[in-house]
This record gives structure tokens, C-alpha cells and sequence, in this order.
């Protein structure tokens, strides 16, 4: 029979984690006669006791599969190792506070094996329950993303999404450390079928997005998949150097015919200030670049686990 992976990033969610696992159980029961089901919680380095509840269902049923990481890499990192450890034909990857409803699995689960798309991926249609002016810069993001990297991101796409192997090969292939998973699954492109569903509020616990995280999330999108931020710098400085030739021209024929009056301070000391921040707006996003590609350089694992246990593992145990 074949088998399905669901990949669960797992950051302080203790609160919630019986409540999703009973749910994510209640769709592997349904689908019990088609597909074999494993649950792959990835501990991302939390404080509470997500790592012994996770422990704790382990104990109680084989199918519940454990990474942990050595302490917090981020959300982009556990999706990662999850689909490096996955062993399934298809694998899902969804939230534990059950904002993702485990029950669209189902669904998405047919899109693939019997529509014959090779990725189900789940779009909110809704936002209620988020902050207004989150939805709002959430919006702006991504329209203004869309447009600068030519990858095709669906409005209200969420990180839910089913895949086949061949899939989530393509999407390890891509081991850059800056991950930005919304954009590489539209660039890895593959035949993907959306499913739209209205926003739910999380169980329990609390979101771990601040707007600064989601900011520095942002920032990772555009720079990650669109170089136009410096372009558009080039373009500012060459716009800057006409009007400046133009200016430059138009002040000594000015002096020439009328003489130097010695005034005009005020409007020096503006232009300066101005260039002078256009310019350091500049070198800014071009230091970004720099930033996010010493990054790369440097090559380090995209997180570490301090442990894996996968079923493998235990049978060893259990063997030794
Ligand atoms: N998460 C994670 N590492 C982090 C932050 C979040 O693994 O550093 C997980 C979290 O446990 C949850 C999912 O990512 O399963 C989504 O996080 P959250 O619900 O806080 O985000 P939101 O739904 O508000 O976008
Ligand atoms: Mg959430």
C-alpha cells in the first residue's frame, strides 16, 4: 500500500497537540483502505513540552514520527527537514494548531490520485480572525511579490498543501538557506489543483509571528525570487544623474546671465539630503543582496536535529 506523510512543524504547541492528533487520526482512519498514514511532528526547538507530548503519542501509536531540532531554526527549516525525512509517496504539510483543517486531506488526497494532479494546495478565502492590518500588508506583499519575481503565488495560499515524491524532490533540490517555501513551490511549478477554505482561528496557544518576523519573511520572498529591488536602484541613480545634468546646466546659465546672489541654500541642503538618502536607500537593498548571499556562502545546514526518531530507529531499539 502506499503511504502518506503528514509533515507538522511543531513550534510551543503542546496546547493543541492531542486535539490535532486526534483529528489528523480521525482522516487516517477514513482513508485507512488507501493509503498507509504517518505523522511526522518536527519539533522546532520549543521551550514547552512539545517535545514530550510528541513523545507521549509515540508511545501510543507507531505511526507519529519525531525530529527535533537542537533549538529554534524557524517554520522554512522544519518544513524542510519534515520533507527530508518523509518517507511517503505523498506528503502533506500542514499546521498543528489545526488552523489548517486536517480533514481537507481527504479531498486533497483524490485531487491526486484520482485527478491526477501531482499537488492539492489549500487557499484562504477568508481572513476573518486576523488583524486587519495584517490581512492588509499580507495583500500588498504579495501583489507587489507576484508582479516583481514573475512566479505565480495564488492569492491567500497558505503553506497546506499535499504533494507527490516527485514533487517534494523537486522542492529539496532547492537547499537554499534564505527559504521562502511559498516561492519555491510556484517556481518548482508542477500541475497543482487549489482548494479554497475559509480561514479558522487557531485552537489554542498563540501565533509566533510578530510583524517584525513577518517583515523579515517578507523581505526573504523578494529577495529570494525577484532581483528587481536593484534594478529599480540603478534605474533611481541614472534618473537622479538626468535630472542632475539638467539642473547642473540650468544653474550655470542662470549664473551666467543673472550673476550669484549667494541664495539658495535651503534648496542645496534639501537636494543633498535627499540624494544622500536615496543613496543610502540604495546601498541598503544592495547590501541585502550582499547579506542574504554571504549567507549562502557560508553553507551551513539548514537546521540540525539533536534527535530523529523515525520508525527505522525504533525498530532498532527495540531490536537491540
Ligand atoms: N512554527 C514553527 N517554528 C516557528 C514558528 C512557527 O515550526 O519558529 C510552526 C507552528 O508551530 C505552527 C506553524 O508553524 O504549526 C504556523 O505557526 P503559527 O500558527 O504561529 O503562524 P500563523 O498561523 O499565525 O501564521
Ligand atoms: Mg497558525
Amino acid at each position: 500500500m502506499k503511504r502518506l506523510t503528514a509533515v507538522v512543524p511543531c513550534f510551543n504547541e503542546e496546547e493543541v497537540l492531542p486535539m490535532f492528533y486526534e483529528e489528523i487520526m480521525n482522516v487516517a482512519e477514513c482513508l485507512k483502505n488507501e493509503v498507509e498514514f504517518e505523522v511526522l511532528f518536527v519539533n522546532d526547538g520549543s521551550t514547552d513540552g512539545t517535545l514530550q507530548e510528541i513523545r507521549k503519542l509515540r508511545e501510543r501509536d507507531k505511526r507519529v514520527k519525531l525530529v527535533s531540532f537542537s533549538r529554534n531554526f524557524g517554520k522554512e527549516a522544519a518544513m524542510y527537514a519534515g520533507l527530508e525525512h518523509s518517507t511517503g509517496d505523498f506528503v502533506a504539510i500542514l499546521d498543528a494548531d489545526l488552523q489548517h483543517p486536517p480533514k481537507m486531506l481527504i479531498e486533497m488526497y483524490h485531487g491526486i490520485v484520482l485527478e491526477g494532479y501531482d499537488s492539492v494546495a489549500a487557499k484562504r478565502v477568508t481572513r476573518d480572525g486576523e488583524p486587519k492590518i495584517r490581512s492588509f500588508f499580507s495583500k500588498k506583499f504579495y501583489n507587489i511579490l507576484c508582479k516583481l519575481s514573475k512566479i505565480e503565488i495564488v492569492e491567500g495560499s497558505v503553506d497546506y498543501r499535499l504533494m507527490t515524491r516527485q514533487m517534494v524532490k523537486a522542492v529539496l533540490s532547492m537547499s537554499e538557506r534564505n527559504r521562502f517555501t511559498k516561492g519555491i513551490f510556484g517556481w518548482v511549478g508542477f500541475h497543482t489543483k487549489w482548494i479554497a477554505y475559509e480561514n479558522v482561528e487557531r485552537a489554542a496557544g498563540q501565533t509566533k509571528w510578530s510583524f517584525w518576523k513577518l517583515f523579515k519573511y517578507s523581505l526573504e520572498g523578494i529577495i529570494g525570487f525577484s532581483t528587481a529591488p536593484l534594478a529599480i536602484s540603478s534605474i533611481l541613480g541614472l534618473a537622479f544623474c538626468g535630472f542632475s545634468v539638467l539642473a547642473i546646466i540650468y544653474i550655470v546659465i542662470k549664473t551666467i546671465i543673472w550673476g550669484d546672489p549667494t541664495s539658495g541654500w535651503p534648496s542645496l541642503a534639501c537636494i543633498i539630503l535627499m540624494v544622500g538618502g536615496i543613496q543610502l536607500f540604495c546601498m541598503g537593498i544592495l547590501g541585502q543582496y550582499m547579506g542574504k548571499t554571504y549567507i549562502e556562502v557560508k553553507n551551513r545546514p539548514i537546521y540540525l536535529a539533536s534527535l530523529v526518531e523515525t520508525e527505522e530507529e525504533q525498530d532498532d531499539r527495540m531490536s537491540e
